[in-house]
């Protein structure tokens, strides 16, 4: 085609650059960097116990370790715990975290994988709000309170914490699987296109999460191979077959208690590795627990060293996309599919 007049090539550079900012990359330079996405951190905790602010260099995954590691989507966890009131603590943890969200103007909650990529894109961290075990739904009507949360941004529910409680049994004092109550909050998990998470569930309760899945992706977000260190917290390969199956993915935990002996880079690789063979390489992901008083592994001491697993596995084989699928696409997919259901 002929060359176009000048004020129509200007006008062609125009509309490009406006494409380009409508679709979140920059104008001009390099293009955005790929979403990546951390399952699992333990920050809201440390923004309210320590008063931290999320844009803390002491913190393991505040905002500059984070951006220097990559991660330009992270899960914010409401860890109720147990010993104080768990919805007091839940309440008290959603409203601390989405207060630094809205302070800082380089953080935005992320309520669906679109919103997601395009904050990633734009340079900025995308915050997902999730929580740690539903006795943080309180005693009483627990489809009024996670509809409260759910208002607020809540995406991911944790069925239990380390122990068990009246939805379900927990991996951490052996308990069984779910309750009526359990059965209940997962259909209406489900039916608000709330991702669920079976991490520190009890085998019972996360094999009859997965095999009800019905074509819905299920995560554990945070949870090393039972095959290869064996933690009551890992999965077996019976659990990783069953999550993987869902459609969804299994968060590499870097606690050295769950990693095992010798704990380091390459030992986390190894139960990626593990994963892999038995889910398939899409199914793994990533779940620091970083800032959850874990014990790091060596090589990987906060959110800005995650690189190094990426160079351990791509020395292992792994292919660029296979790579990019751990960084963050997994996750994605598997949360398009939940939202498409
Ligand atoms: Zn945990």
């Amino acid at each position: 085609m002929a060359s176009a007049p000048a004020h129509g090539r200007w006008r062609l550079l125009d509309s490009l650059c406006a494409l380009a900012l409508l679709l979140g990359a920059p104008a001009w330079g390099a293009p955005p960097a790929p979403p990546q996405v951390d399952l699992h951190l333990d920050t809201p905790t440390q923004l309210l116990l320590r008063k931290l602010p999320l844009d803390s260099p002491s913190l393991e995954a505040g905002t500059p370790k984070l951006r220097a590691g990559g991660t330009n989507i992270a899960v914010m966890v409401i860890w109720p715990g147990q010993k104080v009131d768990p919805l007091v603590r839940s309440r008290d943890l959603m409203r601390t975290t989405l207060a630094e969200i809205a302070r800082l103007p380089d953080v935005e909650l992320a309520t669906d994988p679109q919103a997601a990529r395009r904050i990633a894109a734009e340079d900025k961290l995308a915050v997902l709000l999730s929580m740690e075990g539903a006795q943080g739904l309180g005693e009483g009507d627990w489809r009024a309170t996670l509809d409260e949360f759910y208002g607020q941004g809540l995406r991911l529910l944790g069925l239990t914490w380390s122990h068990s409680n009246r939805f379900a049994g927990s991996s951490g004092d052996q308990g069984g699987g779910l309750t009526e109550e359990g059965r209940a909050l997962v259909a209406a998990a489900r039916q608000r296109q709330i991702v669920l998470d079976v991490s520190h569930a009890s085998r019972a309760a996360t094999l009859e999460v997965c095999r009800g899945a019905g074509g819905i992706p299920v995560i554990a977000s945070h949870s090393d191979a039972h095959a290869v260190h064996a933690a009551a917290r890992n999965l077996t390969d019976e659990e990783l077959r069953c999550i993987c199956a869902t459609g969804g993915v299994v968060g590499l935990n870097l606690h050295a208690t769950f990693v095992g002996p010798q704990a380091n880079v390459e030992r986390v690789a190894d139960h990626a590795v593990h994963i892999a063979n038995i889910g398939g390489k899409r199914c793994v992901a990533l779940g620091s627990d970083f800032d959850g008083y874990i014990q790091k592994p060596a090589g990987l001491p906060d959110a800005s060293a995650l690189p190094a697993l990426f160079t351990a596995l791509e020395r292992r084989g792994w292919t660029a996309a296979e790579l990019d699928g751990l960084r963050g696409e997994n996750f994605l997919s598997a949360w398009s599919l939940v939202q498409s259901k």
